[in-house]
């Protein structure tokens, strides 16, 4: 081979050689957080690839997505935009490791739920960004996002939190299941009256006893949030929204038996609906 060829080859080595990382070596706070809490092991994270993406979008800004994925199958795929919300990253990986299967898209910004100054999960209106976010995920749907809120409400005075089953917000409807668990639903997005999924998720979500928040879509009111676009580009989309908690808690774990729930319904809704 010639040395130019070889000169030009080099970059593309590197750049494979740069992305595809080792977990054990990763100095990350969360992912030595989870080896510390052992949700990863040396002997799970066999079958994990773990990798990093970096994305300029059309505003110049600058984001980090890492991505692990189970080596088996990579399906389903869930995504974590919020780098504060520790529960919604280790539910994913708990799964993949778990079940052998699905990816975790999550953004890295330094810990905060901010990046660049702006709530990801409120900038889908930047088409370059919505489009890199879209690419991770399955082409036709669903959209499976995972995210953590702060506990109780601030309209009911008794905590910290926006998301509250017991304070309904504008453009929603809310089913309170499990008042005692007030920061812990399922939000999905839709149409007044909703599609056939929708109400098939209601009917699964009532019958599990499960907290439902309902967003009435509006292009009035878009908010240039996920599940505005997700439901504009005519994909289903479902939030599994937990209360962040510590590993110490006794109700850490319960974003990942909601999940599975959710993914089980999927599942049963998907068979039927096979071609015969
Ligand atoms: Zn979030």
């Amino acid at each position: 081979m010639k040395l130019s060829i070889i000169l030009l080859l080099l970059p593309s080595l590197f750049i494979n050689k740069a992305a595809a990382l080792n977990l054990e070596d990763s100095d990350n706070v969360d992912i030595k957080r989870m080896f510390a809490i052992g949700v990863l092991d040396s002997e799970n994270i066999k079958s994990l690839n773990y990798r990093i993406e970096e994305f300029r979008d059309s505003q110049n800004l600058q984001w980090t997505f890492r991505i692990i994925n189970s080596t088996e199958d990579p399906t389903p795929v869930f995504f974590a935009p919020h780098n504060d919300e520790k529960e919604a990253f280790d539910t994913g990986v708990k799964f993949i490791t778990k079940h052998h299967r699905g990816t975790i898209v999550n953004l890295l910004c330094n810990n905060k739920r901010y990046c660049n100054n702006l709530d990801p999960n409120r900038y889908f209106c930047n088409v370059s960004f919505a489009n890199k976010v879209f690419s991770f995920l399955p082409t036709f749907g669903p959209i499976i996002t995972l995210h953590n809120n702060e506990k109780g409400s601030v309209q009911g005075k008794n905590g910290l939190g926006n998301i509250s089953i017991n304070f309904p917000l504008p453009r929603t409807k809310t089913y309170a299941r499990n008042t005692e668990n007030e920061d812990d639903m399922v939000i999905h997005v839709g149409e007044n009256p909703p599609e056939l999924m929708s109400l098939q998720l209601h009917q699964f979500l009532a019958q599990a006893q499960l907290n439902e928040l309902y967003e009435l879509y509006s292009t009035k009111y878009f908010e240039c949030s996920m599940s505005y676009e997700a439901h504009r580009r005519n994909l289903f989309y479902v939030n599994i929204e937990t209360q962040k908690r510590s590993p110490e808690d006794a109700n850490y774990g319960l974003q990942l038996d909601i999940l599975e729930k959710v993914l089980s319904w999927m599942n049963s809704v998907l068979q039927n609906s096979q071609l015969k």
